[in-house]
């Protein structure tokens, strides 16, 4: 079976030093466009439902949705985690644990000790289930769970400010049992105003913590050398999506522009492989080609 927690894909990636693309999916389409990626480069992939995007959008009932990518991901013959983005509230977290993903995150919450609190209670409920849960310390600038837009983009000296403490996280970490780490280390969900600047020395002092996986939201439009210097410092999950969406974006509007030549099928064909050729690329770049466990 292919379908796994966030456990033995991330173990395995941090044993031998390379990272996997998590990106959320809104339907069908774009859930087969990053499994065909991972299968055509023999990848491990984190494919996530986005809590604030069924919200937003509200154009679909997520158990719905699930039901089938269960499916897809059980006769995928590469390793696939069915993951929660930005899980918010107990109850809600646990109605997507009880619909079959197998593993959830918790987003953080600004005060720390009621990050601690709510976190080791789904990390208590969720490890029954052997689902896995990623918690997250230090704020990650933008709005998480959603493409970017660029009124809600943020400045470098924004996200200077809320980098991840490395002491809180170790304290996080020890106390609530996470299995995954997000962390503020100069990414921001969305566009970025100015390039970011990345505290790589914060990130090798992060990845000290024991028995956890560091992960980064927002890993979009980040150099090639700045990705490859986060893998070797730490990072394992890559929450990537607003690139994605971009490059279906801007093949759609291309689409657009051909004056009633392209079908709208066609355009929706183009929109996706766009997708899957980007995810393709971050596979490389992340190095997790090749790399697809079948134990
Ligand atoms: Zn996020």
């Amino acid at each position: 079976m292919s379908l796994h927690n966030l456990k033995k894909i991330l173990g395995e990636a941090r044993r031998h030093k390379y990272g996997i693309l998590a990106s959320p999916v809104f339907n069908f389409d774009s859930a087969e466009a990053l499994l065909s990626a991972a299968e055509e480069k023999d990848s491990p992939i984190i494919i996530m439902i986005s809590d604030p995007m069924q919200k937003k959008y509200g154009y679909f009932n997520f158990q719905c949705l699930i039901g089938p990518l269960l499916e897809m991901a059980k006769g995928s013959p590469v390793p696939v985690v069915l993951h929660l983005d930005h899980g918010s509230g107990y109850e809600n977290i646990m109605r997507y644990i009880e619909a079959g993903l197998t593993s959830v995150m918790i987003s953080g919450d600004r005060d720390l000790d009621k990050n601690m609190e709510d976190a080791k209670k789904i990390v208590c409920a969720a490890h029954k289930y052997d689902v896995t849960v990623e918690g997250e310390v230090g704020l990650i600038e933008g709005e998480g769970g959603l493409e970017g837009t660029a009124d809600r983009a943020s400045s470098g000296e924004d996200i200077k400010k809320s980098y991840t403490d490395p002491h809180e996280a170790k304290a996080f970490v020890e106390y609530t049992g996470v299995d995954a780490l997000a962390v503020s280390v100069g990414t921001s969900h969305g566009y970025f105003k100015s390039a970011p600047s990345i505290d790589f020395g914060l990130i090798s002092i992060l990845s000290r913590i024991p028995d956890v996986s560091l992960v980064v939201h927002g890993a979009s439009g980040l150099e090639v050398s700045d990705y490859r210097e986060m893998v070797k410092r730490g990072i394992i999950k890559f929450n990537y999506y607003t690139g994605l969406i971009n490059a279906a974006s801007q093949e759609a509007r291309s689409c657009l522009c051909s004056n009633g030549e392209v079908s709208f099928t066609e355009c929706n064909w183009r929109s996706l492989k766009a997708i899957k050729e980007k995810a393709k690329w971050l596979m490389d770049i992340f190095g997790s080609s090749g790399k697809a466990i079948r134990k």
